[in-house]
């Protein structure tokens, strides 16, 4: 080997340690950034949010017992447990436990939640392994599920209590939940829709599982997973046709949280978080994403087949 070639190699090994480095210290702060816990604060009735700057969990009270939804980072646990416990809630109250989706951001701490509550955890059919495997075999991850070996997009693994299908029934008390299987971003990725009260009326509250697509999918054949196409245009239909009056989603940014905190009035909370206009135009932003990426991969598909 020349000289100049060791130099090179030199440098290159030098360059891409300097990268990985830097691009583990970029996640890792994005990750202790995202974990920075805020309220916890009532957003109706009997609704709470018990999550952190960007990445939610939200409490629903009844006498007869609790729903949360979402674990967050495995490290976020704590501080969910801290906001139930701020708002005068006991975790040991939480009945079911629910889920947006199979990735370490939102099912990471549900292992230490289910352990703290004794609650039953309930995921969709599609999903559900995936959990159980600590975020292992996620079709969407791409490359990312090769570093899966070595700890990287994977969580603590947990028993799912019940597996369900599109359209299942959560029922505590007065709290009802319906699951809507928006899939794409996960196989069984799912949003939250149901009632709360407000005086004397009822809205309903949908929470957005998530319209993400990942930089790793592909649309065309071979798909990433087996109808994963028309699993987000079915996602963005569905979700178009609930009548939402509170927009709430999975990360904070997607229905302005920290916005509408700074209209918040503690007297009637709601009123800041009824937003279906906000619901809708984020809806069709992610569709109009949809609809770019697919036309470019369908262009890149047939000037490939052209050559
Ligand atoms: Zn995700």
């Amino acid at each position: 080997m020349t000289r100049k070639r060791k130099i090179v190699l030199g440098c290159g090994g030098f360059f891409l340690i300097t990268f990985i480095t830097l691009f583990f210290l970029w996640k890792s702060a994005i990750t202790k950034n995202r974990q920075i816990p805020v309220g916890p604060f009532k957003i109706a009735e009997n609704l709470y949010y018990v999550g952190t700057t960007n990445v939610t969990s939200f409490l629903l009270t009844d006498p007869e017992g609790h729903v949360l939804i979402d674990g967050a980072y495995p490290a976020t646990a704590v501080t969910i447990i801290e906001s139930i416990e701020k708002l005068g809630f006991n975790i040991e109250d939480v009945k079911i436990i629910l889920n947006s989706h199979a990735h370490a951001d939102h099912a990471g701490g549900l292992a230490t939640l289910k352990e703290a509550s004794g609650a039953e955890l309930w995921v969709s059919k599609a999903d559900a392994d995936i959990i159980e495997a600590g975020g292992r075999g996620e079709p969407t991850l791409g490359p990312l599920r090769f570093g899966q070996s070595l700890g990287i997009a994977t969580f603590p693994p947990v028993k799912v209590d019940r597996r369900f299908d599109d359209g299942q029934k959560v029922r505590v008390g007065e709290i009802e939940l319906t699951a809507h299987i928006t899939a794409g971003h996960t196989p069984g990725c799912t949003s939250w829709s149901f009632p709360v009260k407000d005086g004397d009326r009822e809205l309903l509250a949908v929470s957005i599982g998530s319209l993400t697509i990942s930089p790793f999918v592909s649309f065309v054949e071979p798909e990433t997973y087996p109808g994963i196409r028309e699993d987000f245009e079915s996602s963005f239909e569905r979700l178009k046709s609930l009548p939402a009056d509170i927009f709430l989603a999975s990360h904070t940014d997607w229905f302005n949280m920290q916005g509408k905190l700074r209209q918040y009035n503690s007297s009637n909370p709601v009123i800041s978080f009824i937003d279906p206009s906000g619901y809708l135009k984020f809806i069709e932003r992610e569709e109009e994403d949809f609809k770019w990426v697919l036309q470019e991969q369908e262009n890149e598909k047939s000037s490939e087949s052209e050559e």
